[in-house]
């Protein structure tokens, strides 16, 4: 189990000083219509875009 998720995704509710995410838990989902097989065919479902 994860213990410190690191997250350059400044502008999510989430995330804080040192790319830290504070979120409880978060959820990973894939992009990809069949087997993920790159980095990039990953999302994290949890973000939630700063209000500004
Ligand atoms: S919830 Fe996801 S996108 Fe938001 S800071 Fe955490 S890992 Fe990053």
């Amino acid at each position: 189990m994860a213990q410190d998720v690191l997250c350059e995704v400044e502008n999510c509710v989430h995330w804080a000083e040192g790319n830290r995410c504070q979120a409880d838990r978060i959820y990973v989902v894939t992009n990809a219509d069949d087997l993920t097989t790159e980095q990039t065919e990953t999302d994290c479902k949890t973000f939630r875009p700063m209000e500004h």
